[in-house]
């Protein structure tokens, strides 16, 4: 039997476990935290489902992820929606046609409408980066006042960076919307899972060939060495899978990889309803950036007079102190970096860095 060390029991370290286990390879998974699940793991407090590392929302177009991911867990429909708080106006995001009627007279948000209607076509997507290039003088006031109230602030908060600094990748994952679209995703597939995420995970790893062991720290037992990898001093020749930090797994030899950390403050409210939504991003204003009301996330356990709800607190992560990095900082210097120690793997043919860590990408939970 062949067998295969997985680093991490997240997205990518648990659909990889499942899926060489079933083509029966020998797992054995490890986590240095006391769950599986990674960031999506979720538990229950006062019956309400929380999420602790902060919202998770799936959503995906493919139809593969979707069947596999099925086959662990039922679903729920969900779809998604965001509001901004402008000092109390609540405004649709991603920035559609009804935020500009939130923000605009009628006639004046009429007239942008159309002209936005007239230059992007209806039904499209526009990046605010593109609609800040127009050079149709009615157009460009809009993309400044979207640009000033969306996306400066919370960008700033989230990243540390201003929005020219930053890939341009990150800011259109949340585009603006030629039409009166109210979901923050446009996907095919919606849902979240019923019994929530660590369930899922758990069922997914419930097989006779998979082996988990948790509170396993991949640094305290891997060691590298002239190119191999030792587990507690052996040279491991079999594949190992790694969705761990790459700049930490190599004792950061070229470098720390940025990465952006959060605090969530998580607080408990004797109240039916907090918000108005299950996301409301802080825009303009507050050092967090968004409030999540987590009974929102779901339609089940509705408990009565009580509401769960996190604020999230972005700041930069540094090495070695507890902290988790969330958010890859993908720029030209890091990406840099990156390439160092991914060539410095060309001769250690059976490591396989993956995930949002291993690859230093940005990416979500389906890809
Ligand atoms: N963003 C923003 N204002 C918003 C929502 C998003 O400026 O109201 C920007 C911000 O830079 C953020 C990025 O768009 O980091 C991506 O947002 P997304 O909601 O995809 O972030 P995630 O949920 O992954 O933290």
């Amino acid at each position: 039997m062949n067998k295969v060390l997985i680093i991490g029991a997240g997205f990518s370290g648990s659909t990889c476990a499942r899926i060489l286990a079933e083509a029966n390879w020998q797992v054995e998974i490890i986590d240095k935290l006391n769950h599986v699940g990674g960031n999506a793991f979720d538990f229950l407090e006062d019956d309400i489902l929380c999420h602790k590392y902060g919202p998770h929302i799936f959503h995906t177009n493919s139809k593969q992820v979707f069947d596999f991911l099925s086959n662990y867990t039922n679903w729920f429909k969900y779809e998604h929606e965001v509001l901004a708080n402008l000092n109390g106006t609540f405004v649709p995001v991603p920035f559609n046609l009804t935020s500009l009627e939130k923000v605009y007279e009628k006639e004046k948000a009429e007239q942008i409408k159309n002209l936005l209607i007239e230059n992007y076509g209806y039904g499209n997507k526009v990046s605010i980066l593109e609609l800040l290039q127009t050079t149709n003088k009615n157009l460009t006031e809009v993309a400044q006042f979207v640009k000033d109230n969306i996306f400066s602030f919370y960008t700033k908060k989230q990243w540390g960076r201003e929005i020219e600094e930053l890939d341009k990748n990150i800011l259109s994952r949340v585009p603006i919307y030629i039409s009166t679209e109210q979901r923050y995703f446009t996907d095919t597939f919606q849902f979240q899972p019923e019994d929530g995420y660590t369930k899922m995970f758990e069922n997914m790893l419930n097989h006779k060939n998979i082996k988990v062991s948790l509170n396993t720290n991949a640094n305290l037992i891997l060691k590298f060495e002239d190119n191999k990898f030792l587990l507690n001093g052996q040279v491991i020749e079999y594949p190992i899978i790694c969705t761990a930090p790459i700049d930490e797994i190599f004792n950061h030899k070229f470098g720390n990889l940025p990465y952006r950390t959060l605090r969530f403050d998580f607080e408990k409210h004797n109240i039916d309803s907090y918000q108005l939504g299950a996301v409301v991003n802080y825009t303009i204003s507050e050092q967090y950036t968004r409030i999540s009301e987590f009974k929102k996330f779901t339609t089940k356990n509705q408990v009565k007079d009580k509401t769960i709800i996190i604020k999230e607190y972005p700041f930069e992560y540094e090495p070695n102190k507890n902290q988790i990095p969330y958010y890859p900082i993908v720029n030209q210097q890091s990406l840099k970096m990156y390439e160092n120690y991914v060539d410095m793997l060309k001769n250690t043919p059976n490591f396989y860095p993956l995930g949002r860590l291993g690859k230093y990408k940005y990416i979500n939970m389906d890809i």
